[in-house]
């Protein structure tokens, strides 16, 4: 079991959500027994010296394997979700879309000044949407704050845009 396994079990979708995106697609190496334990062991291995405290996966898609590794590791999981989700105090942050914009949150209680936060999602396109969760974590007073995911579009140089974190790590690259 290794890396390239887990590459070939995530599906390509041409033209999705619109014409010319090749959308990679994680539910086909999730529904993969080997694949699924292998993504959390490797990151588990990769993390595991690193004082992580708190996992904070980004709605949707880092809501599953953010909260799995977080409890490997020991640490705490938090919600960076869309608008309108989390009931107590929240932290915003608005971001730019190609049209438009989006805005993701934090409750303000989630993190402390001395946690070590690892952002998680699925996927690094442009790195806007990681940016904004950076931003928003360092903005609460972490410690110090590195940053995850299981696949990066390395042709987009989104990693550019994530210099002020700890660490940024990929797991598979495009
Ligand atoms: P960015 O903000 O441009 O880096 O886009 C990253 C966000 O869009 C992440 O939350 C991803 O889940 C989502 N995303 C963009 N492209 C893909 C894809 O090909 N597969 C899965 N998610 C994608």
């Amino acid at each position: 079991m290794n890396i390239e396994y887990v590459k070939s079990v995530i599906r390509n979708v041409p033209d999705f959500p619109k014409p010319g995106i090749q959308f990679k697609d994680i539910t086909t190496a999730l529904k993969d027994p080997k694949a699924l334990s292998f993504m959390i062991d490797h990151l588990y291995e990769y993390y595991k010296d690193k004082g992580i405290t708190k996992v904070a996966g980004i709605e949707s898609r880092g809501f599953i394997i953010g909260p799995a590794l977080a409890a490997r590791l020991g640490a705490g999981f938090v919600m960076i979700r869309k608008p309108g989700k989390l009931p107590a105090d929240t932290i915003q942050k608005s971001y730019a879309l190609e049209y438009g914009e989006d805005t993701i949150e934090m409750h303000k209680d989630a993190i402390g000044e001395n946690d070590v936060v690892l952002v998680h999602d699925d996927l690094l396109a442009t790195g806007g949407t990681a940016l904004a969760a950076l931003e928003l974590v360092q903005e609460v007073g972490a410690k110090s704050v590195l940053v995850n995911f299981l696949i990066e579009l390395a042709f987009l140089d989104g990693t550019a845009r994530l210099s002020s974190a700890e660490d940024v790590y990929a797991m598979i690259k495009y």
